[in-house]
């Protein structure tokens, strides 16, 4: 006898799928909700994700890697993902999530909205695999996805205040204030992060090329300017009116892919 066709919802930790989850949640109940977890997400995200598990009464699976980032950064010798080597999605998130599904038939439900419609999420490239964008098919907008935020008493993750978006902590998309952000909320993450960029523990297999997280300069330097990035950004709210911590107004590249 066949299997039947899985129906999965990938959740980022961020609004729009969070809010397709509480959309969905009655319009499908046999939806398997996923979350493909680097090992390094903000423990806010690990926080909001609990939420929602209580109310849709329901576990969201963890998919990981079957190795650590630790492991697969020595792999490619230390040299940090960045958008154009970007193969920290792939081996820590596509890769589990394709093995999760196997060769089932699944309908995988994505938190696209109709305001966004151009931007590129992922789509499998898997046959067996069907995405739907139910914001999209129903015209549902920012404003709507933020009210059924606010109606199910969810909100929105409190990351928001500081960074514009979900991901790893240190994600080579954020902006370099979010990377400020990091050092205040998490000084012991942009600890890390540094250590990553000074190849520390694994000095013996990495290449001798250095790699920044945010280009052009190191983590260091970059804390060094931070009152100059700090104006910089000021200026630039009110110069164009953005809401920096509003995700859709952010950068549209800002790891979209890790959206699945
Ligand atoms: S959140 Fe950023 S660093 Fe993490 S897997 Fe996605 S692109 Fe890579």
């Amino acid at each position: 006898m066949p299997r039947p066709v899985r129906h999965i919802l990938g959740l980022s930790g961020g609004k729009d799928s969070t809010a397709l989850a509480i959309y969905m949640r009655d319009r499908v109940p046999e939806i398997e909700y996923f979350f493909c977890d680097t090992g390094a997400e903000l423990p806010e995200t690990y926080e909001y994700l609990s939420k929602l598990e209580v109310y849709l009464g329901k576990e969201v699976v963890r998919l990981s890697s079957d190795r650590t980032f630790d492991h697969w950064l020595k792999i490619y010798r230390g040299t940090l993902p960045s958008p154009s080597m970007r193969w920290c999605t792939k081996v820590m998130k596509i890769d589990p999530l394709e093995k999760w599904i196997g060769s089932d038939k699944a309908v995988s439900y994505v938190g696209l909205r109709a305001d966004e419609a151009s931007r590129k999420g992922y789509a499998s490239l898997k046959k067996n695999i069907l995405s739907v964008f139910p914001f999209i098919e129903d015209g549902l907008e920012l404003h709507d996805i933020e009210a059924i935020l606010i109606e199910s008493g969810i909100g929105k993750p409190s990351y928001y205040d500081w960074r514009s978006r979900s991901g790893c902590y240190f994600c080579f998309y954020q902006r370099k204030s979010e990377w400020i952000g990091l050092h205040d909320n998490h000084p012991d993450l942009f600890a890390k992060s540094v250590e990553y960029e000074q190849k520390k523990g694994f000095e013996d297999t990495a290449s001798e090329t250095q790699y920044n997280w945010s280009q052009g300069e190191t983590l260091s330097e970059l804390l060094a300017r931070r009152n100059s990035i700090r104006e910089r950004n000021r200026e630039r709210h009110s110069a164009h009116l953005i809401d920096i911590l509003d995700d859709n107004q952010g950068s549209d590249d800002f790891c979209s892919a890790c959206h699945l």
